[in-house]
């Protein structure tokens, strides 16, 4: 009989914080400057140079726990992380190891299909939250030559340290999705993926179903992608599944994924992989936090985007969908938000920029680029409502307001697009429509008064969907009716 397995996947997730200097220098942590501009003495690793530490990085820090229900604690302790690679200058990191900055915390990952059924629901714990510096980065390819660009090293970062929780591929991006949002809504970190301000370490094993004991686990290093992530682990299962099934034993080791072969390759053994040695840093007295600033940075948090979600879809009766979506990025939360609070009905808001708006949204980091401001939208709706213009044209007003501050008052004006919602004339179309379809008017008379909608199209088309539905319709019905 075959074995049942599960996977049993744990995330290690690096976040870059979003300061505008260094963890312990004054150096810009700016992105993409020539190589090796942004270094001093202190993140080169220089004799006798001090590390300071930026109390930004720590305030970022600690938000970051208390959004993940962490307990903050009042001392921390830095120490070197010691190994051997050439983007890292001095030898070692300045990280925290046994007494980190926070532990203990959770993040609930809930997400729905388009249909609005709960798909994934899982609690995820936190083991610990710690403070840590980022290594340069190594280039490869100089006419076979690699350079290495300290710009990055001494970069704040927080590693966020998941429990072993998750049980499938999907399951683990979409907490890498949401964890990458709420990182993103604190804005404490740009979540840009391709830059390498957030990245993880997965950890996958797999183990007979109902058995308690972990399986021995493969890491796989700095994954990238939402994508890779899932492809990666999904690879990772499958092969660690088949080395159990055939008696074979899963080797503890280091892999990376190869997104051209899709596959995962080994790259280190655990006999390599685990000899960091970690000594306190003597440069960096202990972190000691102010019970009163961890309170007063709780009470800073902003509504975290799960909150945000469960809001829209209690008080404004969003669909679990949309107001996923629109949660999303904090930048399109804050476009949505802001539209509702200058009279957009919320539903047909919502409605609008799924299927409209977010077509032409882009999204770089923390900065989202609507193509028209919340006021256009809540007055485009608002004309709607009122009867100016009908939900047809509504669209063609909106594609001539995008990129343009123009109100949509002004489109309709520069148009000539005014709803026709005279009744006279209406009735007239109307009644031209059904004398040219006598044999449909006879068959909608005799009961077939499905038709209602045939005749409204034809009577839309005439009027080039200028024409009110609402009047269209009563319209339509009196003049069929018996
Ligand atoms: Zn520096």
């Amino acid at each position: 009989m075959a074995i049942d397995f599960e996977a049993v996947i744990g995330l290690e997730v690096h976040a870059q914080l979003l300061t505008r200097t260094k963890a312990f220098c004054s150096c810009s942590t700016s992105f993409g400057d020539p190589p090796n501009t942004n270094v001093c003495p202190v993140c080169l690793g220089l004799p006798g140079a001090l590390p300071v530490l930026n109390r930004e990085a720590v305030r970022m820090g600690i938000r970051a726990a208390h959004a993940l229900e962490c307990a903050v604690h009042a001392r921390s302790v830095f120490a070197r992380k010691n190994y051997f690679y050439p983007d890292l200058p001095k030898g070692y990191q300045i990280s925290q190891f046994d007494q980190p900055l926070a532990t203990d915390g959770r993040l609930r990952v809930q997400a729905y299909d388009q249909k609005g059924k709960l798909v994934i629901d899982r609690e995820v714990r936190i083991q610990r939250v710690h403070m840590e510096e980022d290594a340069g980065k190594n280039v490869h390819g100089f006419g076979g030559m690699s350079v290495v660009d300290l710009n990055r090293a001494g970069t704040p970062l927080i590693e966020i340290v998941g429990e072993p929780d998750l049980r499938s591929s999907e399951e683990a991006a979409e907490y890498l999705r949401q964890l990458r949002t709420l990182l993103m809504s604190l804005r404490i970190c740009d979540g840009n993926m391709e830059q390498g301000s957030f990245r993880c370490d997965v950890n996958v094993s797999v183990r007979a179903r109902g058995e308690e004991r972990l399986g021995t686990r493969t890491e796989i290093k700095n994954v990238n992608s939402f994508r890779f992530v899932q492809r990666a682990i999904d690879y990772e299962v499958a092969r660690q599944k088949a080395v159990l099934a055939s008696g074979g034993q899963v080797v503890q080791e280091t892999r990376g994924w190869d997104d051209k072969e899709g596959k995962t390759v080994s790259q280190r053994s655990k006999e390599e992989a685990h000899d960091y040695r970690y000594f306190p840093e003597p440069d960096l007295p202990p972190l000691v936090l102010e019970p009163a600033w961890i309170e007063q940075e709780r009470g800073a948090l902003p509504e975290l985007p799960a909150a945000m979600r469960d809001r829209w879809m209690r008080s404004w009766g969003l669909t679990s969908h949309a107001a996923g979506v629109l949660t999303s990025h904090p930048g399109i939360a804050a476009f949505f938000e802001r539209a509702v609070e200058r009279g957009a009905e919320p539903l047909k808001a919502a409605n609008f920029v799924l299927s409209e708006v977010l077509r032409d949204a882009h999204t770089d980091g923390l900065d989202a680029r609507l193509p028209i401001g919340p006021e256009q939208l809540a007055r485009l709706l608002a004309i709607v409502e009122d009867g100016t213009i009908s939900g047809k044209q509504a669209k063609e007003v909106y594609a001539a307001m995008v990129g343009t501050s123009q109100t949509p008052d002004e489109v309709v004006a520069a148009r000539g697009m005014k709803q026709l919602s005279d009744a006279g004339a209406i009735e007239q179309v109307c009644a031209r429509v059904i004398a040219a379809n006598a044999r449909q008017a006879a068959a909608y008379r005799s009961g077939k008064t499905a038709l209602l909608g045939y005749f409204v199209g034809l009577v839309m088309k005439e009027t080039r969907g200028s024409a009110s539905p609402k009047l269209v319709n009563e319209t339509l019905a009196r003049l069929l009716g018996p």
